[in-house]
């Protein structure tokens, strides 16, 4: 499932087209309705000549803001964009996209999920978004964090590091993989109770964070099953540290990693080097 750096990797590249000199969305097709949750299928066909200002990531959600609407697109699984020339948009099977962007300089922009699972949604504005059910209980990104502030709301939360993490309720931005990968780099486990962890401990936890999600990000994301952007895939899962490495020896301490089950998650990490504070 694409995390926040695969998302920004979208974005970005969604961006450059976008952006273009002269760029226009000409006008947009949808093919699945049940993609729609604020906005009707006439809504959205009605609109036309739509100049895009920015396309930017708000966690997993990519925002195209254009002069006066700000759409909002969810990959979920498998959600990915193509573009194509008129003549091969002719040949190609539409069965999996959700929505087409006709742009000006004739290329379509496909919007495609074979599970159909992916989103769209409209907003009027920023405010809008950020205010809506959506966005409302997203904490900060790493990187905008008010670390003190953060840290005196945290420190007597009784969940697991890992569930708390993943609930993106204090700080958002890493979903499953990139946990397994923060944790590992602070020395944490992933079983630990927040309240047992230092603040020592959670500045690491922040600090590994923004590292590990920009170098991510420069890598083009990590394409563990089946993400793509515009067709290419990623590639920090050749650099990731223990996810989705059980057994294999650790790069670091070369003890095998572990995998267990953790809210839910398989959740891998090294018994060597990430120790319950308890057992240290
Ligand atoms: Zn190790």
């Amino acid at each position: 499932m694409p995390e926040l750096p695969e998302v920004t990797v979208v974005a970005n590249q969604l961006k450059a087209i976008l952006l273009q000199k002269n760029q226009i969305i000409d006008s947009i097709k949808l093919y699945c309705e049940k993609s729609l949750r604020t906005v009707t299928k006439k809504e959205l066909e009605d609109l036309k000549k739509l100049k895009v200002i920015d396309v930017f990531q708000i966690a997993k959600n990519l925002i195209i803001e254009t002069e006066d609407k700000y759409f909002v697109l969810h990959l979920r699984m498998e959600g990915n964009f193509k573009l194509l020339k008129k003549d091969k948009l002719e040949r190609y099977d539409l069965k999996h996209t959700i929505a087409s962007f006709k742009l000006n300089d004739n290329n379509w922009l496909l919007f495609d999920d074979h599970r159909k699972f992916a989103t769209i949604d409209l907003f009027e504005n920023n405010k809008q978004i950020k205010d809506h059910t959506f966005f409302k209980n997203l904490g900060p990104e790493p990187w905008d964090l008010d670390f003190e502030k953060f840290y005196q709301q945290i420190k007597n939360i009784k969940s697991t590091i890992k569930s708390f993490l993943l609930s993106q309720k204090y700080l958002s931005g890493l979903g499953n993989i990139y946990v397994d990968e923060v944790l590992f780099s602070a020395k944490i486990h992933p079983q630990e109770i927040v309240k047992n962890i230092t603040k020592e401990q959670f500045k690491k936890i922040i600090d590994a964070s923004i590292l590990i999600l920009k170098a991510s990000i420069k890598d083009g994301g990590s394409t563990i099953k089946t993400f793509k952007s515009f067709g290419e895939k990623g590639n920090f899962q050749n650099k990731l540290m223990v996810h989705g490495r059980k057994g294999l020896a650790c790069k670091i301490c070369r003890t095998p990693i572990k995998k267990i089950v953790v809210a839910g998650r398989g959740t891998y990490f090294c018994p060597t080097e990430q120790i319950l504070n308890i057992n240290k």
